[in-house]
């Protein structure tokens, strides 16, 4: 089994759950007491998220490639940044390390074609909803079209995840506010809708709307243990 390295903290309240799913994964596959080889660096989130509100992107990349370089030189076989939306820093921090670096769109991506959705709403952080590193790399790639939320709730999807699922807390009334902007989306011809922020499979379990939804969380951790348990051999 090959060694996943994780670039976590971003929020932590996501990171377990990339931890649990990657042990749970290792331990359906192989049984018996077998967990995932996993070796992890976790930032202190509230840094990150200053440089990121004042725009400081060159900041990020230079910390995440630190922390990338620093997993592969310690071991890591391949590497997960925990998030959604510092993947808008992906191709710098790629270039700092020559392991595989699944990227959490394509992982994504990869589903949706497996399933032939084309045309899927978009919930994530502000920065990955209206930036273009997200949406348009799932067109380019997947073919895929995403449909946004409108601006005022925009904002408010981008409030709860940075005020309340970052700091752990799970509120009935966010749970509705999203249904509510899920059902505008399906209304608007989304044929499913993408939880395109790691901590959103938090307040969004799949059985609370009918629409397919796809957590990027789980996506990307059992891509991650698929090309673990092969020992590296199946496609990145
Ligand atoms: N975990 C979140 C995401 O998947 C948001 C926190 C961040 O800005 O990294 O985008």
């Amino acid at each position: 089994m090959k060694m996943i390295g994780l670039i976590g903290g971003m929020s932590w309240q996501s990171t377990r759950v990339y931890y649990d799913l990657l042990n749970e994964a290792v331990a359906a596959a192989r049984g018996g007491l077998h967990s995932a080889e996993i070796l992890m660096r976790s930032v202190d989130f509230a840094d990150l998220e200053a440089a990121m509100r004042r725009g400081d992107w060159q900041m990020i990349e230079a910390r995440l490639g630190d922390e990338a370089a620093a997993l592969a030189s310690g071991g890591a076989d391949c590497l997960l940044l925990c998030t959604n939306t510092m993947h808008k820093m992906f191709d710098g921090i790629a270039a700092r390390v020559d392991v595989p670096f699944f990227h959490i769109a394509d992982t994504l991506g990869q589903a949706l074609a497996a399933d032939g959705l084309t045309r899927i709403g978009l919930l994530g952080t502000r920065f990955t909803m209206v930036e273009d590193f997200y949406a348009a790399r799932l067109q380019a790639r997947f073919g895929v079209e995403t449909l946004l939320p409108e601006e005022a709730q925009i904002a408010a999807i981008d409030r709860i995840i940075f005020e309340e699922l970052c700091r752990g807390e799970v509120r009935d009334g966010s749970r509705d506010l999203y249904l509510d902007i899920i059902d505008d989306l399906a209304a608007r011809g989304a044929e499913g809708i993408i939880l395109g922020c790691t901590e959103i499979e938090m307040l969004i379990k799949p059985h609370h709307h009918h629409l397919p939804l796809y957590d990027t969380t789980k996506l990307h951790a059992l891509h991650a243990v698929q090309w673990a348990l092969a020992d590296g051999s199946s496609q990145p």
